[in-house]
């Protein structure tokens, strides 16, 4: 594993070195995405690109590394990828499983740069096998501890993570530090009337649980509000084939409480969701855990704040 690992930083290093000197456009190339003269912001997922750009504002050139639409899960990274690192002033990354690429792309870089990882800012939970869940026996599994990096799925760890990103960008550029604070203080306010209202829905909802009939990217939120969860399988990756007894655990779970609306989440095919709505007539709805945006999410301007306000609507309706 290590030896791969060595190989590929070896590999990125020569493609990196062949792209330089065989014409030097590539320093060219980040230059002209400098869009300003603050610093230069490079966020490994759209969570922390979202939050970087709303307190920037346009003080900052913001980049988001992973491509929208691409499987953060398993990304592989591009010598691009390894110059942009490069040559950024603050790095915010998540610090999760998934992001060993990043960790096996800065092995022996000169790090330069200010490095800020989400998954430090706030309590980390450890992923939890919670009952009728799918043991997946994934290949990362190595018996350590595996925290659950979707930290931002609390609308109060963003607030967290927000704040910790304005901290860093003040030392980095002190001239800027009004300016910031205040976008901060604005966009975390913001994030109140979001905590606010799943609050608000949290209490006056019949129910206090919600089912997944999918991955489960969502227990930071969960812990937040209170709420108990049933999950067809942990985390977020891609399409796992669930088992006839997981399903018909879930289809229990839907039954006695009477549940109007099971979950899917974003790339997801949906199709366990759509056995269990036609087996017991609920409502199929999306909680957009805003890991990954696609292409069209991001051409359209959706947000963090926009795609969780309109997941308070499908956990309004989800809890009754
Ligand atoms: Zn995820």
């Amino acid at each position: 594993m290590v030896s791969m690992k060595r190989l590929l930083s070896a590999l990125l290093a020569a493609a990196l070195l062949f792209s330089l000197t065989a014409c030097g456009t590539q320093t060219a190339e980040a230059a002209k995405e400098k869009q300003n003269n603050g610093p230069v912001v490079v966020a490994t997922l759209f969570p922390a690109y979202d939050f970087a750009r709303a307190i920037t504002g346009e003080r900052c050139t913001v980049t988001l590394l992973v491509p929208p639409g691409a499987e953060s899960h398993s990304y592989e990274p591009t010598p691009r990828d390894l110059l942009r690192i490069e040559n950024c002033d603050l790095l915010i990354a998540n610090g999760g499983e998934s992001e060993e690429w990043l960790e096996t792309l800065l092995d022996g870089t000169a790090r330069g740069f200010s490095a800020l990882y989400m998954l430090d800012c706030v309590d980390a939970l450890e992923e939890e096998e919670k009952e009728g869940m799918q043991d997946l026996h994934e290949e990362d599994d190595e018996g350590g501890i595996e925290y659950d990096e979707h930290v931002w799925t609390s609308p109060r760890n963003a607030v967290t993570i927000c704040r910790a990103i304005c901290g860093e960008l003040c030392v980095i550029d002190p001239d800027g530090a009004a300016h910031y604070r205040q976008n901060c203080d604005d966009y975390c306010a913001e994030l109140e009337k979001l905590d606010a209202a799943f609050r608000d829905i949290v209490a006056q909802g019949r129910l206090d649980c919600l089912i997944f009939a999918d991955r489960f990217p969502i227990r930071y939120f969960v812990e937040e509000y209170g709420l108990d969860y049933y999950a067809a399988f942990p985390g977020c990756a891609d399409d796992a084939e669930p088992s006839a007894r997981t399903v018909a655990f879930l289809i229990d779970r839907v039954r006695d409480h009477a549940v109007p609306a099971v979950f899917t989440i974003e790339y997801s095919n949906g199709k366990m969701a759509d056995v269990i709505c036609e087996e017991t007539g609920c409502e199929k709805l999306l909680f957009h855990s805003c890991h990954t945006l696609s292409a069209d999410d991001l051409a359209r301007g959706e947000t963090y704040l926009s795609l969780m306000w309109a997941n308070t609507e499908s956990v309004r309706e989800a809890l009754g």
